[in-house]
């Protein structure tokens, strides 16, 4: 594989990235290899522990966070990987309000024992440190779904290295375009690449990112032996998705930056949350759940389906889900910003607001 010169920028690597070595009639696009085993004597002798698509798309993810990548079945099997970097009764500090399924795999772990876990507002720095004392591993998702909190990653990373806690941040929501999470002192960065990566709701895949040899071979390992690998096709799809990151996500964050301006202020909604960054808008309806509700049975441009990241707009009461903490108010919709044109975006959610009402 070609590996871009350092010095080119984001975009570029993200175009350039994973290609296979520039020979005369050599392929330009890395090929989709599927194979479950490999000629003895090689590198890899079996693809449950390596593939050269992964590789590709590895290459590229990792040259972005600045570390090396490992693609995963799903972001939940990365998620889950993580935690086994941590001993049986380890001391986990976690957002409040994760991700939902981050949550219920902590409550899981919770219950069986083999995790203590303390939940602590990603925004109350003060509290985290005084959580951090004696934990082992502090979870860091910034801003965090669906509340958009925005955590100081800089305060909480300096006394991680000090007092030897191991930090990991999802940094599904903003990508290593926005935020470089292993620059401002983080130890694992996780990716649902199911969302902006790949960018088109059409796969499944995660990621980790470290710049540490030992965490890195750890985490290559639990991949190994829980066989949590994503397919080829899928992986090759996410690449392929990559290659306009940058396009997609300056399109969709300028749209959500200009709905949340719009929004602010509309007579059915009580409260708008968009952190500045990124393109998801989390809004309280004055109307409560009915109205959240009608929302997304109103919505034609917009889709009302959950997940977020792709080129197209969705919108979702997130309380529908049993899992959702209950700190998520029941009017809360949060809005995932496609690369639509913001007119027909805005008409749309503008009219089925006032018919929500
Ligand atoms: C979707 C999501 C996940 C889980 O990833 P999957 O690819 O669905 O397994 C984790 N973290 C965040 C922030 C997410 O949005």
């Amino acid at each position: 594989m070609s590996n871009p010169e350092s010095e080119v920028s984001a975009a570029t690597r993200l175009v350039a990235g994973g290609r296979p070595v520039r020979a005369p009639g050599a392929a330009l696009s890395p090929a989709i290899e599927f194979t479950s085993t490999y000629v003895a004597d090689g590198p890899v002798s079996y693809a449950r522990s390596g593939n050269p698509t992964w590789t590709a798309f590895e290459d590229t993810l990792g040259s972005l966070e600045g570390g090396r990548a490992l693609a995963f079945a799903s972001g939940m099997a990365a998620i889950h990987a993580c935690f086994q970097l941590t001993d049986h009764g380890a001391r986990v500090v976690a957002p409040t309000t994760a991700y939902n399924g981050t949550g219920a795999l902590l409550d899981n772990a919770s219950q069986s024992g083999r995790l203590r876990v303390t939940r602590v507002q990603m925004d109350d720095t003060p509290a985290l440190l005084a959580a951090m004392d004696g934990a082992d591993l502090l979870w860091i998702e910034s801003p965090t779904n669906p509340m958009l909190e925005i955590a100081d990653i800089p305060a909480l990373t300096a006394y991680a290295r000090d007092h030897g806690v191991l930090t990991v941040c999802d940094n599904t929501f903003l990508t290593p375009l926005v935020q470089r999470p292993l620059d401002l002192g983080v130890d694992v960065v996780l990716h649902s690449a199911t969302k902006y990566l790949a960018g088109h709701s059409d796969v499944i895949i995660g990621a980790t990112i470290t710049a540490d040899d030992a965490l890195h071979e750890r985490l290559h390992t639990t991949r190994t032996l829980l066989g949590a690998i994503p397919g080829p096709m899928e992986t090759w799809l996410a690449l392929r998705g990559m290659r306009t990151l940058h396009l997609r996500l300056e399109r969709a964050t300028a749209n959500a930056a200009e709905l949340a301006r719009r929004l602010d202020g509309h007579p059915t909604v009580d409260r708008v949350r968009y952190p500045g960054v990124g393109a998801i808008v989390s809004i309280e309806l004055s109307g409560g759940q009915r109205a959240a509700e009608r929302l997304e049975e109103q919505v034609q441009v917009w889709a009302p389906a959950t997940s977020l990241g792709g080129v197209e707009s969705t919108l979702e009461r997130r309380r529908r889900h049993p899992l959702e903490p209950t700190t998520v108010p029941q009017s809360l919709v949060r809005l995932s910003v496609g690369v639509e044109d913001v007119e027909d975006l805005w008409r749309d959610l503008d009219r089925s607001l006032r018919h929500s009402a």
